[in-house]
Protein backbone atom coordinates (compact mmCIF):
# COMPACT_ATOMS: atom_id res chain seq x y z
CA UNK A 1 0.00 0.00 0.00
CA UNK A 2 1.36 3.43 -0.96
CA UNK A 3 0.98 6.55 0.91
CA UNK A 4 -2.35 7.74 1.96
CA UNK A 5 -3.77 10.26 -0.16
CA UNK A 6 -6.09 12.77 0.88
CA UNK A 7 -9.39 12.04 -1.08
CA UNK A 8 -9.67 9.12 -3.44
CA UNK A 9 -12.81 9.81 -6.34
CA UNK A 10 -14.42 6.80 -7.73
CA UNK A 11 -15.47 7.73 -11.13
CA UNK A 12 -13.86 10.21 -14.17
CA UNK A 13 -16.45 11.92 -15.52
CA UNK A 14 -18.58 15.04 -14.78
CA UNK A 15 -18.68 14.94 -11.39
CA UNK A 16 -15.57 12.79 -10.63
CA UNK A 17 -12.79 14.74 -12.29
CA UNK A 18 -14.38 18.62 -11.55
CA UNK A 19 -14.04 16.86 -7.98
CA UNK A 20 -10.72 16.27 -8.16
CA UNK A 21 -9.63 18.80 -10.40
CA UNK A 22 -10.84 21.24 -7.57
CA UNK A 23 -9.20 19.67 -4.91
CA UNK A 24 -5.73 19.09 -6.59
CA UNK A 25 -5.56 22.91 -7.19
CA UNK A 26 -6.50 23.46 -3.39
CA UNK A 27 -3.02 21.46 -2.51
CA UNK A 28 -4.74 18.11 -1.78
CA UNK A 29 -3.43 15.03 -2.91
CA UNK A 30 -5.88 13.15 -4.98
CA UNK A 31 -6.20 10.04 -6.90
CA UNK A 32 -9.08 9.59 -9.12
CA UNK A 33 -9.63 6.16 -10.94
CA UNK A 34 -12.24 5.13 -13.52
CA UNK A 35 -12.47 2.03 -14.67
CA UNK A 36 -13.12 3.38 -18.36
CA UNK A 37 -10.09 4.76 -20.38
CA UNK A 38 -10.93 8.53 -22.41
CA UNK A 39 -11.66 9.37 -24.28
CA UNK A 40 -14.56 7.17 -24.42
CA UNK A 41 -18.66 7.62 -24.67
CA UNK A 42 -21.38 6.90 -22.25
CA UNK A 43 -25.35 6.51 -22.65
CA UNK A 44 -26.10 10.02 -22.01
CA UNK A 45 -26.89 12.91 -24.50
CA UNK A 46 -25.45 16.20 -23.62
CA UNK A 47 -26.40 19.54 -23.03
CA UNK A 48 -24.90 21.55 -21.14
CA UNK A 49 -27.23 24.59 -19.61
CA UNK A 50 -25.79 27.81 -19.49
CA UNK A 51 -24.80 27.70 -15.89
CA UNK A 52 -22.95 24.68 -16.07
CA UNK A 53 -20.74 26.67 -19.19
CA UNK A 54 -20.75 29.16 -16.39
CA UNK A 55 -18.60 26.29 -14.45
CA UNK A 56 -16.45 25.50 -16.79
CA UNK A 57 -15.98 29.31 -17.53
CA UNK A 58 -15.15 29.28 -13.65
CA UNK A 59 -12.55 26.66 -14.03
CA UNK A 60 -10.92 28.14 -16.76
CA UNK A 61 -12.05 25.38 -19.02
CA UNK A 62 -14.29 26.91 -21.36
CA UNK A 63 -11.96 28.13 -24.39
CA UNK A 64 -10.85 24.59 -24.53
CA UNK A 65 -14.16 23.63 -25.12
CA UNK A 66 -14.74 26.48 -27.54
CA UNK A 67 -11.68 25.14 -29.48
CA UNK A 68 -13.32 21.88 -30.05
CA UNK A 69 -15.54 23.14 -32.79
CA UNK A 70 -18.58 23.09 -30.89
CA UNK A 71 -21.54 25.37 -31.79
CA UNK A 72 -22.87 27.61 -28.97
CA UNK A 73 -26.79 26.87 -28.55
CA UNK A 74 -28.21 30.50 -28.24
CA UNK A 75 -32.28 29.68 -28.27
CA UNK A 76 -34.22 27.32 -27.01
CA UNK A 77 -37.74 26.46 -28.16
CA UNK A 78 -40.45 24.50 -26.90
CA UNK A 79 -43.06 23.05 -29.56
CA UNK A 80 -46.47 22.41 -27.73
CA UNK A 81 -47.82 21.48 -31.33
CA UNK A 82 -50.38 24.53 -31.49
CA UNK A 83 -47.56 26.88 -30.68
CA UNK A 84 -44.22 27.20 -29.64
CA UNK A 85 -42.44 29.29 -27.02
CA UNK A 86 -38.95 30.33 -27.96
CA UNK A 87 -36.62 31.96 -25.60
CA UNK A 88 -32.80 32.53 -24.68
CA UNK A 89 -31.71 29.91 -22.11
CA UNK A 90 -28.95 31.83 -20.26
CA UNK A 91 -28.23 35.58 -18.30
CA UNK A 92 -25.81 38.58 -19.78
CA UNK A 93 -22.68 36.33 -17.87
CA UNK A 94 -23.66 32.95 -18.56
CA UNK A 95 -25.70 33.59 -22.53
CA UNK A 96 -25.05 29.70 -24.46
CA UNK A 97 -25.36 26.57 -23.82
CA UNK A 98 -23.33 23.81 -25.45
CA UNK A 99 -23.79 19.99 -26.16
CA UNK A 100 -20.45 18.71 -26.64
CA UNK A 101 -19.77 15.33 -27.36
CA UNK A 102 -19.25 13.12 -23.90
CA UNK A 103 -16.08 11.94 -26.09
CA UNK A 104 -14.63 15.25 -25.69
CA UNK A 105 -16.29 16.73 -22.97
CA UNK A 106 -15.29 13.96 -20.76
CA UNK A 107 -11.13 13.88 -22.01
CA UNK A 108 -11.08 17.34 -21.34
CA UNK A 109 -12.14 16.57 -17.61
CA UNK A 110 -10.09 14.11 -16.58
CA UNK A 111 -6.79 16.13 -18.18
CA UNK A 112 -7.80 18.86 -16.03
CA UNK A 113 -8.07 16.84 -13.43
CA UNK A 114 -4.60 15.90 -14.00
CA UNK A 115 -3.31 19.07 -14.84
CA UNK A 116 -4.03 20.17 -11.31
CA UNK A 117 -1.95 17.51 -10.15
CA UNK A 118 -4.37 14.59 -9.34
CA UNK A 119 -3.45 11.05 -9.76
CA UNK A 120 -5.59 9.81 -12.46
CA UNK A 121 -5.68 6.21 -13.27
CA UNK A 122 -7.60 4.75 -16.10
CA UNK A 123 -8.96 1.22 -16.95
CA UNK A 124 -8.93 0.90 -12.96
CA UNK A 125 -12.08 -1.05 -11.44
CA UNK A 126 -12.62 -0.62 -7.96
CA UNK A 127 -13.80 -3.72 -6.52
CA UNK A 128 -14.67 -3.31 -3.05
CA UNK A 129 -14.46 0.03 -0.14
CA UNK A 130 -11.72 -0.55 2.91
CA UNK A 131 -13.43 -0.19 5.76
CA UNK A 132 -11.95 0.26 9.73
CA UNK A 133 -14.03 0.61 12.64
CA UNK A 134 -17.57 1.49 10.89
CA UNK A 135 -15.36 4.00 8.98
CA UNK A 136 -14.27 4.04 5.07
CA UNK A 137 -10.89 4.07 4.96
CA UNK A 138 -9.67 3.62 1.01
CA UNK A 139 -10.61 1.21 -1.71
CA UNK A 140 -9.29 -1.82 -3.25
CA UNK A 141 -9.44 -2.85 -7.20
CA UNK A 142 -7.35 -3.43 -10.25
CA UNK A 143 -5.84 -2.35 -13.05
CA UNK A 144 -7.18 -4.27 -16.16
CA UNK A 145 -5.63 -7.33 -15.79
CA UNK A 146 -3.62 -6.60 -12.53
CA UNK A 147 -3.24 -7.56 -9.20
CA UNK A 148 -5.55 -6.28 -6.48
CA UNK A 149 -4.34 -2.95 -4.83
CA UNK A 150 -5.26 -1.20 -2.19
CA UNK A 151 -5.14 2.43 -1.51
CA UNK A 152 -5.91 4.41 1.53
CA UNK A 153 -7.56 7.80 2.02
CA UNK A 154 -9.38 10.20 4.02
CA UNK A 155 -12.15 10.34 2.56
CA UNK A 156 -13.42 8.45 -0.82
CA UNK A 157 -15.45 9.95 -2.75
CA UNK A 158 -17.89 8.33 -5.03
CA UNK A 159 -18.97 9.58 -8.79
CA UNK A 160 -19.59 6.34 -9.85
CA UNK A 161 -22.99 7.08 -11.71
CA UNK A 162 -26.21 5.76 -10.97
CA UNK A 163 -25.49 2.03 -9.98
CA UNK A 164 -22.57 3.57 -7.51
CA UNK A 165 -20.52 0.52 -5.98
CA UNK A 166 -19.83 3.36 -3.29
CA UNK A 167 -23.14 3.88 -2.59
CA UNK A 168 -24.08 0.36 -2.06
CA UNK A 169 -20.84 -0.57 -0.13
CA UNK A 170 -21.77 2.17 2.68
CA UNK A 171 -25.62 1.91 2.28
CA UNK A 172 -26.26 5.64 1.57
CA UNK A 173 -30.11 5.99 2.25
CA UNK A 174 -31.90 6.48 -0.56
CA UNK A 175 -35.17 9.10 -0.24
CA UNK A 176 -37.72 11.31 -1.93
CA UNK A 177 -37.52 7.37 -4.99
CA UNK A 178 -39.41 7.35 -7.87
CA UNK A 179 -39.40 4.47 -10.63
CA UNK A 180 -38.25 5.25 -14.06
CA UNK A 181 -41.13 7.31 -15.63
CA UNK A 182 -39.65 7.24 -19.49
CA UNK A 183 -37.57 5.74 -22.04
CA UNK A 184 -35.06 8.23 -24.17
CA UNK A 185 -33.54 6.53 -27.27
CA UNK A 186 -31.04 8.69 -29.42
CA UNK A 187 -28.61 8.85 -32.44
CA UNK A 188 -26.48 11.29 -34.39
CA UNK A 189 -27.36 13.11 -38.20
CA UNK A 190 -25.79 14.73 -40.63
CA UNK A 191 -27.82 17.47 -42.87
CA UNK A 192 -29.62 18.81 -40.01
CA UNK A 193 -28.70 22.28 -39.44
CA UNK A 194 -29.82 23.59 -36.57
CA UNK A 195 -28.49 27.25 -36.33
CA UNK A 196 -27.77 27.78 -32.95
CA UNK A 197 -31.17 26.49 -31.41
CA UNK A 198 -32.11 23.21 -29.17
CA UNK A 199 -35.69 22.68 -29.83
CA UNK A 200 -38.09 20.24 -27.88
CA UNK A 201 -41.69 18.84 -29.24
CA UNK A 202 -43.90 17.68 -26.48
CA UNK A 203 -46.76 15.87 -27.69
CA UNK A 204 -49.48 13.08 -26.03
CA UNK A 205 -47.00 10.72 -24.85
CA UNK A 206 -44.24 10.92 -26.77
CA UNK A 207 -41.27 13.96 -26.97
CA UNK A 208 -38.31 14.53 -28.59
CA UNK A 209 -35.56 17.16 -28.74
CA UNK A 210 -32.47 17.95 -31.21
CA UNK A 211 -29.22 20.54 -30.43
CA UNK A 212 -26.32 20.72 -32.64
CA UNK A 213 -22.98 18.79 -31.46
CA UNK A 214 -19.58 18.66 -33.03
CA UNK A 215 -18.78 17.50 -37.01
CA UNK A 216 -21.77 19.55 -37.64
CA UNK A 217 -24.29 16.47 -36.54
CA UNK A 218 -27.12 16.75 -34.58
CA UNK A 219 -28.06 14.97 -31.72
CA UNK A 220 -32.00 13.61 -31.85
CA UNK A 221 -33.59 11.90 -28.85
CA UNK A 222 -36.60 10.43 -28.62
CA UNK A 223 -38.56 9.42 -25.64
CA UNK A 224 -41.98 7.75 -24.43
CA UNK A 225 -43.56 6.61 -20.56
CA UNK A 226 -41.63 3.93 -19.54
CA UNK A 227 -45.18 1.81 -19.64
CA UNK A 228 -44.24 0.79 -23.31
CA UNK A 229 -40.89 -0.10 -22.68
CA UNK A 230 -41.24 -3.64 -23.15
CA UNK A 231 -43.52 -3.38 -25.98
CA UNK A 232 -41.81 -0.71 -28.29
CA UNK A 233 -38.16 -2.36 -27.79
CA UNK A 234 -38.60 -4.85 -30.59
CA UNK A 235 -39.15 -1.93 -32.82
CA UNK A 236 -36.81 1.33 -31.20
CA UNK A 237 -36.13 2.77 -34.59
CA UNK A 238 -39.73 2.83 -35.84
CA UNK A 239 -41.25 4.19 -32.49
CA UNK A 240 -38.49 7.01 -32.95
CA UNK A 241 -39.54 7.86 -36.33
CA UNK A 242 -42.99 7.53 -35.28
CA UNK A 243 -42.49 10.02 -32.42
CA UNK A 244 -40.90 12.21 -34.97
CA UNK A 245 -43.90 12.17 -37.32
CA UNK A 246 -45.72 13.91 -34.71
CA UNK A 247 -43.81 17.19 -35.81
CA UNK A 248 -44.39 16.81 -40.01
CA UNK A 249 -41.78 20.11 -40.34
CA UNK A 250 -39.25 18.26 -38.25
CA UNK A 251 -40.05 15.04 -39.79
CA UNK A 252 -39.58 16.54 -42.88
CA UNK A 253 -36.12 17.78 -42.18
CA UNK A 254 -34.91 14.42 -40.65
CA UNK A 255 -35.80 12.95 -44.13
CA UNK A 256 -33.09 15.39 -45.37
CA UNK A 257 -30.43 14.39 -43.13
CA UNK A 258 -28.51 11.32 -42.19
CA UNK A 259 -28.62 8.74 -39.12
CA UNK A 260 -24.76 8.88 -38.89
CA UNK A 261 -24.36 6.37 -35.46
CA UNK A 262 -26.44 3.85 -34.03
CA UNK A 263 -29.14 3.99 -31.95
CA UNK A 264 -28.41 3.88 -27.88
CA UNK A 265 -30.86 4.45 -24.68
CA UNK A 266 -31.67 3.95 -21.45
CA UNK A 267 -34.74 4.50 -18.86
CA UNK A 268 -33.46 5.57 -15.40
CA UNK A 269 -34.80 5.35 -11.89
CA UNK A 270 -35.34 8.53 -9.37
CA UNK A 271 -33.74 9.17 -6.22
CA UNK A 272 -31.62 11.26 -3.74
CA UNK A 273 -29.00 9.41 -1.64
CA UNK A 274 -27.55 10.64 1.48
CA UNK A 275 -24.44 12.07 0.28
CA UNK A 276 -22.29 12.01 3.00
CA UNK A 277 -20.99 9.67 6.58
CA UNK A 278 -17.69 8.57 7.85
CA UNK A 279 -15.00 8.80 5.67
CA UNK A 280 -17.45 8.59 2.00
CA UNK A 281 -19.15 11.43 0.01
CA UNK A 282 -21.42 10.88 -2.78
CA UNK A 283 -21.36 13.16 -6.20
CA UNK A 284 -23.10 13.44 -9.13
CA UNK A 285 -25.25 10.68 -10.38
CA UNK A 286 -24.20 8.68 -7.24
CA UNK A 287 -26.14 11.40 -5.07
CA UNK A 288 -28.70 12.00 -7.48
CA UNK A 289 -30.50 10.65 -10.27
CA UNK A 290 -32.93 11.96 -12.06
CA UNK A 291 -35.07 11.44 -16.06
CA UNK A 292 -33.19 13.25 -18.44
CA UNK A 293 -35.94 14.90 -19.58
CA UNK A 294 -34.83 18.07 -18.38
CA UNK A 295 -30.90 17.46 -19.19
CA UNK A 296 -30.00 18.90 -15.49
CA UNK A 297 -27.63 15.91 -14.85
CA UNK A 298 -23.59 17.48 -16.17
CA UNK A 299 -24.60 21.10 -14.26
CA UNK A 300 -26.14 19.09 -11.12
CA UNK A 301 -22.64 17.40 -11.43
CA UNK A 302 -21.01 20.49 -11.90
CA UNK A 303 -22.44 21.69 -8.70
CA UNK A 304 -21.82 19.08 -6.62
CA UNK A 305 -18.32 18.99 -7.39
CA UNK A 306 -17.95 22.49 -6.32
CA UNK A 307 -19.71 22.28 -3.19
CA UNK A 308 -18.34 19.03 -1.74
CA UNK A 309 -14.59 20.16 -2.86
CA UNK A 310 -15.52 23.46 -0.98
CA UNK A 311 -16.80 21.04 1.99
CA UNK A 312 -13.82 18.62 2.20
CA UNK A 313 -12.15 21.73 2.20
CA UNK A 314 -13.09 23.08 5.12
CA UNK A 315 -13.11 19.85 6.78
CA UNK A 316 -9.27 19.51 6.20
CA UNK A 317 -8.14 22.88 6.97
CA UNK A 318 -10.42 22.18 10.29
CA UNK A 319 -11.99 25.13 9.61
CA UNK A 320 -15.70 23.09 9.96
CA UNK A 321 -16.29 19.47 11.48
CA UNK A 322 -16.77 16.66 8.61
CA UNK A 323 -20.71 16.28 9.79
CA UNK A 324 -21.32 19.89 9.23
CA UNK A 325 -20.01 21.08 6.31
CA UNK A 326 -21.54 17.78 4.68
CA UNK A 327 -24.68 18.36 6.02
CA UNK A 328 -24.33 22.04 4.21
CA UNK A 329 -23.39 20.39 1.32
CA UNK A 330 -26.47 17.67 1.48
CA UNK A 331 -28.97 20.85 2.54
CA UNK A 332 -27.67 22.99 -0.35
CA UNK A 333 -27.87 20.80 -3.21
CA UNK A 334 -31.58 19.69 -2.07
CA UNK A 335 -32.87 23.22 -1.73
CA UNK A 336 -31.37 24.10 -5.22
CA UNK A 337 -32.42 20.88 -7.01
CA UNK A 338 -35.95 19.92 -5.04
CA UNK A 339 -38.27 22.21 -7.23
CA UNK A 340 -36.07 21.01 -10.77
CA UNK A 341 -36.67 17.52 -9.66
CA UNK A 342 -40.73 17.91 -9.22
CA UNK A 343 -40.83 19.22 -12.66
CA UNK A 344 -38.50 17.11 -14.31
CA UNK A 345 -40.17 13.74 -12.85
CA UNK A 346 -43.79 15.36 -13.82
CA UNK A 347 -42.70 16.22 -16.88
CA UNK A 348 -41.22 12.54 -17.77
CA UNK A 349 -44.64 11.08 -17.09
CA UNK A 350 -45.50 12.98 -20.69
CA UNK A 351 -48.58 13.40 -19.79
CA UNK A 352 -50.45 16.21 -20.90
CA UNK A 353 -50.48 19.64 -18.71
CA UNK A 354 -53.03 20.39 -16.12
CA UNK A 355 -55.25 22.65 -17.13
CA UNK A 356 -53.96 25.73 -15.35
CA UNK A 357 -50.55 25.20 -16.89
CA UNK A 358 -52.01 24.67 -20.44
CA UNK A 359 -53.51 28.24 -19.59
CA UNK A 360 -49.61 29.62 -18.01
CA UNK A 361 -48.40 28.71 -21.57
CA UNK A 362 -51.10 30.16 -23.82
CA UNK A 363 -50.84 33.34 -21.31
CA UNK A 364 -46.74 32.82 -22.03
CA UNK A 365 -46.79 32.27 -25.50
CA UNK A 366 -45.95 35.77 -27.21
CA UNK A 367 -45.03 37.60 -24.52
CA UNK A 368 -41.09 37.54 -24.45
CA UNK A 369 -39.97 38.34 -20.87
CA UNK A 370 -42.23 35.50 -20.01
CA UNK A 371 -41.28 33.15 -22.87
CA UNK A 372 -37.29 33.98 -21.68
CA UNK A 373 -38.60 33.14 -18.46
CA UNK A 374 -40.17 29.77 -19.29
CA UNK A 375 -36.61 28.51 -21.13
CA UNK A 376 -34.69 29.74 -18.27
CA UNK A 377 -36.64 27.65 -16.08
CA UNK A 378 -36.15 24.69 -18.32
CA UNK A 379 -32.39 25.18 -18.40
CA UNK A 380 -32.09 25.26 -14.65
CA UNK A 381 -31.05 28.64 -14.66
CA UNK A 382 -33.51 30.27 -13.02
CA UNK A 383 -35.70 27.70 -10.10
CA UNK A 384 -39.26 26.74 -11.17
CA UNK A 385 -40.06 27.60 -7.58
CA UNK A 386 -39.26 31.04 -8.33
CA UNK A 387 -40.70 31.24 -12.15
CA UNK A 388 -44.12 29.17 -10.97
CA UNK A 389 -44.76 31.75 -7.80
CA UNK A 390 -47.94 32.77 -7.56
CA UNK A 391 -46.62 36.61 -7.97
CA UNK A 392 -45.21 35.62 -11.39
CA UNK A 393 -47.58 33.57 -12.73
CA UNK A 394 -50.21 35.95 -11.70
CA UNK A 395 -47.76 38.94 -13.97
CA UNK A 396 -47.71 36.54 -16.61
CA UNK A 397 -51.44 35.84 -16.62
CA UNK A 398 -52.45 39.62 -15.96
CA UNK A 399 -50.00 40.91 -19.29
CA UNK A 400 -51.91 38.30 -21.44
CA UNK A 401 -55.31 40.04 -20.42
CA UNK A 402 -54.04 43.22 -21.13
CA UNK A 403 -53.58 44.65 -18.31
CA UNK A 404 -51.57 47.93 -17.99
C1 LIG B 1 -30.29 8.83 -22.01
C2 LIG B 1 -29.66 9.91 -21.15
C3 LIG B 1 -29.57 11.19 -21.63
C4 LIG B 1 -28.98 12.20 -20.85
N1 LIG B 1 -28.91 13.47 -21.34
C5 LIG B 1 -28.35 14.46 -20.61
C6 LIG B 1 -28.22 15.77 -21.13
O1 LIG B 1 -28.57 16.06 -22.29
N2 LIG B 1 -27.65 16.72 -20.33
C7 LIG B 1 -27.26 16.46 -19.06
O2 LIG B 1 -26.80 17.38 -18.37
N3 LIG B 1 -27.36 15.21 -18.54
C8 LIG B 1 -27.89 14.21 -19.29
N4 LIG B 1 -27.99 12.95 -18.77
C9 LIG B 1 -27.50 12.71 -17.40
C10 LIG B 1 -25.98 12.61 -17.38
O3 LIG B 1 -25.56 11.58 -18.24
C11 LIG B 1 -25.50 12.30 -15.96
O4 LIG B 1 -26.14 13.12 -15.02
C12 LIG B 1 -24.00 12.48 -15.84
O5 LIG B 1 -23.33 11.61 -16.73
C13 LIG B 1 -23.55 12.16 -14.42
O6 LIG B 1 -22.15 12.17 -14.36
P1 LIG B 1 -21.42 11.32 -13.24
O7 LIG B 1 -19.99 11.70 -13.36
O8 LIG B 1 -22.12 11.48 -11.95
O9 LIG B 1 -21.63 9.78 -13.63
P2 LIG B 1 -21.27 8.97 -14.95
O10 LIG B 1 -21.22 9.83 -16.15
O11 LIG B 1 -22.20 7.80 -14.95
O12 LIG B 1 -19.77 8.46 -14.68
C14 LIG B 1 -19.49 7.48 -13.70
C15 LIG B 1 -18.11 6.92 -13.99
O13 LIG B 1 -17.78 6.02 -12.91
C16 LIG B 1 -17.09 4.94 -13.42
N5 LIG B 1 -17.25 3.81 -12.50
C17 LIG B 1 -18.41 3.28 -12.06
N6 LIG B 1 -18.17 2.26 -11.22
C18 LIG B 1 -16.82 2.12 -11.15
C19 LIG B 1 -15.95 1.22 -10.47
N7 LIG B 1 -16.43 0.25 -9.67
N8 LIG B 1 -14.61 1.36 -10.65
C20 LIG B 1 -14.11 2.33 -11.46
N9 LIG B 1 -14.89 3.22 -12.13
C21 LIG B 1 -16.23 3.11 -11.97
C22 LIG B 1 -17.72 4.66 -14.77
O14 LIG B 1 -16.83 3.97 -15.63
C23 LIG B 1 -18.03 6.09 -15.27
O15 LIG B 1 -17.02 6.57 -16.13
C24 LIG B 1 -28.52 11.91 -19.53
C25 LIG B 1 -28.61 10.60 -19.05
C26 LIG B 1 -29.17 9.61 -19.84
C27 LIG B 1 -29.23 8.21 -19.30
Amino acid sequence: MSQPYDVIVVGARCAGSPTAMLLARKGYRVLVVDRARFPSDTVSTHVVHPLGVAALARWGLLERLAATGCPPVRTYAFDFGPFAITGAPGTADAPVAYCPRRTILDKLLVDAAAEAGAEVREDFIVEQLLMEDGRVVGIAGHAKGGETVRERARVVVGADGRHSLVAEAVRAEPYHTKPPLLCGYYSYWSGIPMDGRFETYIRLHRGFAAAPTHDDLTLIIAGWPYAEFETNKKDIEGHFLKAIELAPAFADRLRGGRREARIAGAAVPNFFRRPYGPGWALVGDAGYNKDPITAQGILDSFRDAELCATALDATFTAARRFDDAMADYQRTRDAQVLPMYELTTQLATLEPPPPEMQQLLGAIHGNQAAMDGFVRMNAGTTSPAEFLSPANIGAIMAAAQGAP
